[in-house]
Order: structure tokens, then C-alpha cells, then sequence
């Protein structure tokens, strides 16, 4: 009875150790990774939300440039190129062949391959330089009910690759009566199929949508306002991170823009919308006065864990080109509090994104999407 008794409490000691000896191992994989999250962390000086790799043409900087260009300024990237291609009609400017959407009247049309471009230049970086990337779809259509079908279609077929979707655009000054076929609204069910597949899935979401027309009259009540809200308050459980805050090059900061995001962000049913300030007009408005600096520190000092640095630029060539927004920002930067500026420019993006890769893997994995594939 007691040799027996003594067998069962050695069989039990040896299963505890190897229970114990897995967890040591799949711990030490986490901190590893997280490691080398952490190193990261110190390395380099700030992360971008919002970057495009290409251009309304589809083309762009070479990724292996654009490490480069990153240099040990910049850790990581949320990499995306641009859904929409300006078409080159002959019968509209001749020979002269647009790269830009304001340079033609020719219409902008859904680019999905896009997507795939994306994808092979990221699966042509080493693990290491993988890792400093998020890349993202952008090449479906908001406006039809079979986008989150293309989303699907491109995790199944690039595994391992994507953290989130965007920037996609719904409402964008002088872009979206450009772009051939139905318009896209925030009151479509294609956008809402989309973003419930991304709250499936764990995709971050970056949307941009003006908050208001073009030349509103002052004091107006921004005219799709209402309707973002309605659309967050659809999708309580996605992560939805509002591009340039809701501002345009010409939808004015509307006097009380800065309160009317306090209103958001302090409303416990929007906690999953977060803000990017990325794009040079953002900070064009954000530094126009001490005044307006002075507003927008005391929202992020407020909100620390609420908005993240973005550049938006498109396919840049030098790494001052690339960082000018950064620059911009300097007066900003300046009035945030060091926990705040931390954030906004390294640990939001860091939080968001580590998760939502987590997450996305752990999808694919369970739909049998495989490991990652080498081509
Ligand atoms: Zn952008």
C-alpha cells in the first residue's frame, strides 16, 4: 500500500515537472517575443498608424528602401497601399497621365490586387524585419455586401500576414464622387457586414470618414457625425480607430472639433474608437496657433490612451520627407506630458496592434488557414 501510494506521488511529481517545464518553455517563447517587442520599444523613437506604401497609381517606395528609410527612427508600421486607382483615360487628359485623383476627371476605381501587392512585399522581408510591420487590406469596396468575403479571401490566402483593414474611406472630400459605381455610406449594411467580420476575425479597423462636407457654414452641426457614432454604437466590440480625428484638408476644425471628440471619448460606449492624427493638414490646424495646440495637448493629456501618431504619407523617397509630420507636431509634442507622449507615439499602437496579431492568428489557425507561406 505505501510502496504503491509512493509510485502514484512519483508519477505525480514527474507530470508536474513537465507540466512546469512546457509552461517554462511557452513562457520563455512569450518573453521572447515580448523581448522583442520591448527592445523595440526602447530601440526606436516613435510607430506609425497610417502609412501608404503606394499611390493612387499603385506604385511606390520598395519596402527594402522604406526599412531604410525607417531607419532606427521608426519601430513599427501599419503598411497598407491605397484601395483606389486613378484611372489614365485617354479621352479625358490625352497623354498626359494622372498620378493623382485631383489631376483628371476620370473616375477612381476599386484596386484589389492592392492587397496581394502588400502582402508579397512583406513576405519578402526576414522574420525580423516582419516583425516591425502590421500590414493591412484596403482593396475591397465599402459600398458592396461582398467586401468582407475579399477580407476573408485575402486571410486565407496570405496567412500570417494582416493585423487590420484600412484606411479605407467612406466619406472623403473630392474622393468619394469620384469613385465609379455606388456611392459608400456609413448607413450601408456592406460596411456593417465588414466591420462585424472584423471584430470576428480581431482586425484592427482604420476608417476614414470626414465628419463633415466640405465648406460647411460655421457653427453647422457636422453633417455625418451622427451617423459615426450610429455606426460605433453598432459595433461595440470592434476596434475602430478614426482616421486624422474625423478632420479634412478643407472640412474646416470646426470650432468646437475638439469638443465634440472630448464628447466621444468621454462617453463609456465609443471606449473601442480610438483617433490617429496623422496627415500634415492635421497638424497644419494643430499647430495654426498656441491656442490650438494648447486644446488638443489637453485632450490626449486627458486621453492619453486615445489617439496615435500617424504620417499618412504616401511612398516617400527620404526619411525627412517621411517624418515631416512627425516635425510638425514638435510644438505639440511638447505640451504632452511624458506618459501621454509615450503613447500617442509608441505604447497605443504597440497595445492595439500586439492584440489584435494575436488575435488574427489565432482565427486563421482556427479556420485552417495554415502557418505562413514562404513563396
Ligand atoms: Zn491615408
Amino acid at each position: 500500500m505505501k510502496k504503491q501510494r509512493s509510485r502514484i506521488w512519483r508519477r505525480l511529481f514527474i507530470c508536474v515537472c513537465i507540466i512546469a517545464a512546457v509552461c517554462l518553455c511557452e513562457s520563455g517563447e512569450l518573453s521572447s517575443q515580448s523581448q522583442s517587442f520591448g527592445s523595440q520599444h526602447g530601440l526606436y523613437e516613435l510607430n506609425d498608424v497610417h502609412f501608404h506604401l503606394t499611390n493612387y497609381i499603385q506604385e511606390g517606395t520598395d519596402i527594402h528602401d522604406f526599412l531604410k528609410i525607417m531607419g532606427t527612427k521608426v519601430g513599427r508600421v501599419a503598411l497598407f497601399g491605397i484601395p483606389l486607382q486613378q484611372e489614365w483615360s485617354y479621352q479625358n487628359s490625352g497623354d498626359f497621365a494622372p498620378t493623382y485623383y485631383l489631376q483628371t476627371d476620370a473616375p477612381l476605381y476599386y484596386y484589389s490586387f492592392t492587397d496581394a501587392y502588400i502582402a508579397m512585399a512583406y513576405l519578402s522581408l526576414s522574420k525580423d524585419e516582419q516583425a516591425r510591420f502590421d500590414p493591412m487590406i484596403t482593396g475591397f469596396n465599402p459600398a458592396d455586401m461582398y467586401a468582407a468575403d475579399h477580407i476573408r479571401r485575402v486571410l486565407q490566402t496570405f496567412p500570417g500576414v494582416f493585423t487590420g483593414i484600412g484606411e479605407f474611406s467612406i466619406h472623403k472630400e473630392f474622393v468619394s464622387a469620384k469613385v465609379a459605381g455606388e456611392v459608400a455610406s456609413l448607413q450601408n449594411p456592406a460596411l456593417d457586414r465588414i466591420l462585424d467580420f472584423a471584430q470576428t476575425v480581431g482586425l484592427v479597423v482604420l476608417l476614414h470618414s470626414d465628419m463633415d462636407v466640405p465648406f460647411a457654414k460655421e457653427g453647422s452641426e457636422p453633417v455625418y457625425l451622427n451617423q459615426m457614432k450610429a455606426l460605433f454604437k453598432r459595433h461595440p466590440n470592434t476596434t475602430i480607430i478614426w482616421a486624422h480625428t474625423g478632420m479634412g484638408r478643407v472640412v474646416r476644425p470646426i470650432k468646437n472639433h475638439a469638443a465634440q471628440l472630448a464628447e466621444i471619448l468621454a462617453d463609456p460606449q465609443f471606449s473601442h474608437v480610438y483617433f490617429d492624427i496623422s496627415w500634415d493638414e492635421v497638424a497644419k490646424y494643430v499647430v495654426a496657433s498656441p491656442e490650438a495646440t494648447r486644446v488638443t495637448a489637453d485632450l490626449l493629456n486627458r486621453h492619453p490612451d486615445r489617439f496615435l501618431f500617424g504620417t499618412d504619407e504616401v511612398a516617400p523617397s527620404t526619411q525627412e520627407g517621411y517624418l515631416k509630420v512627425y516635425y510638425q507636431y514638435e510644438p505639440l509634442w511638447k505640451l504632452l506630458d511624458a506618459k501621454t507622449r509615450e503613447k500617442v507615439v509608441k505604447g497605443n499602437y504597440e497595445r492595439l496592434f500586439n492584440e489584435a496579431r494575436q488575435k488574427v492568428r489565432a482565427w486563421e489557425k482556427a479556420q485552417g488557414f495554415g502557418a505562413v507561406r514562404s513563396f
